[in-house]
């Protein structure tokens, strides 16, 4: 009994911890998070993926330059797509993996910024709860991690969605798919809702600009391609929402793809750690190619009222690639 009380009392200190750092609301299903803004018209920030492997394969290089880049663009906080922890997410809390992936990697002065992050399909190789949990922010209190969640950053809305439990393929029964999907089934009924409240908060923002964030790509010509299910189910919100970005990671390299109907911009930044996976579809997007770079690196996104500007940069911090987007116009 006095073990439950303890319990209770940490878990309230624990919430308490998480509404002083951050301003988390909960309306409906899905969790608001108001990011600090500044004064200067600009909502900076960072993109990387497929990053947490203590630092190998070139992941602390990567990091590193995170960090000069992210000083000379002053950000206001950096967002992971996905695959946050290798091979099979964290364990518990208090898993090593956690801090050795993470808190010892990301040590730039400019990077000690909120961290907002989605599930990868690895991710749920592990116990998901312990990544969702509020408690890891007393191991770094940067760490935000919901299933779909919403971080409005000023005239800058981000809408991160869960993509993971879409993919038909990780539901068949096989000894090699080893999912823990407690909080998602049953399935249907999480889709559903996680569609149905994108859709209304999409409608419901009045934000400038309304950008997506999931693990999975919609169109990618990389190694792992499309994912079939996001194309036929969240492609229609967002194209019916006139959303101009989506940015994903999954495959290991650094992409740019236009959409084929409405003006949609598809970004991957997958390249946190671990590339070099080779091209596989390069016919199915050949028009609208870009720009697609197989190794490590991460992109930047700078906002003003009026436009968009980003880069993908290698692990040296060259410029890759860059364009600039207006009025959800493209203006290369
Ligand atoms: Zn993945």
């Amino acid at each position: 009994m006095a073990y439950t009380y303890k319990n209770c009392i940490h878990m309230l200190l624990l919430l308490i911890t998480c509404l002083c750092l951050n301003k988390v609301i909960v309306t409906g299903r899905l969790v608001h998070i108001q990011q600090r803004t500044r004064t200067n018209g600009l909502v900076n920030f960072l993109a990387v993926g497929d990053w947490g492997r203590k630092g190998k394969f070139n992941q602390s290089l990567v990091a590193h330059v995170m960090g000069e880049v992210g000083a000379k663009l002053g950000i206001d906080f950096v967002i992971s797509t996905g695959d946050n922890f290798y091979k099979d997410g964290l364990s518990g809390v208090n898993d090593s993996n956690f801090t050795e992936s993470f808190t010892k990697v990301y040590t730039a002065r400019s990077l000690q910024k909120p961290w907002y992050a989605v599930l990868g399909n690895h991710d749920y190789h592990g116990n998901t709860m312990a990544q969702l949990s509020p408690s890891l922010k007393m191991h770094d209190k940067r760490w935000n991690c919901h299933r779909s969640y919403i971080v409005q950053a000023g005239f800058v809305h981000v809408f991160f969605v869960d993509t993971s439990p879409f993919v038909n393929k990780y539901f068949v029964t096989h000894p090699a798919n080893n999912f823990n999907w407690a909080g998602v089934l049953p399935r249907d009924r999480y889709l559903s809702n996680i569609l149905k409240d994108l859709d209304t908060a999409l409608k419901r923002s009045n934000a400038i600009w309304k950008i997506v964030v999931g693990h999975h790509p919609i169109r990618s010509i990389g190694k792992r391609g499309d994912t079939k299910e996001l194309l036929h189910q969240l492609l229609p919100i967002l194209e019916a929402n006139k959303v101009p970005i989506y940015i994903n990671g999954h495959d290991h390299c650094l992409e740019h793809i236009n959409n084929t109907r409405i003006p949609i911009e598809f970004l991957t930044s997958g390249g946190g750690s671990r590339a070099w996976g080779n091209i596989t579809h390069y016919e199915r997007y050949k028009e609208n190619l870009k720009f697609y770079y197989d190794g490590q690196g991460f992109l930047s996104v700078q906002f003003t009222r009026s436009q968009a500007s980003i880069a993908f940069y290698d692990v040296f911090g060259k410029t890759l690639h860059s364009f600039k987007l207006k009025n959800h116009v493209r203006n290369d």
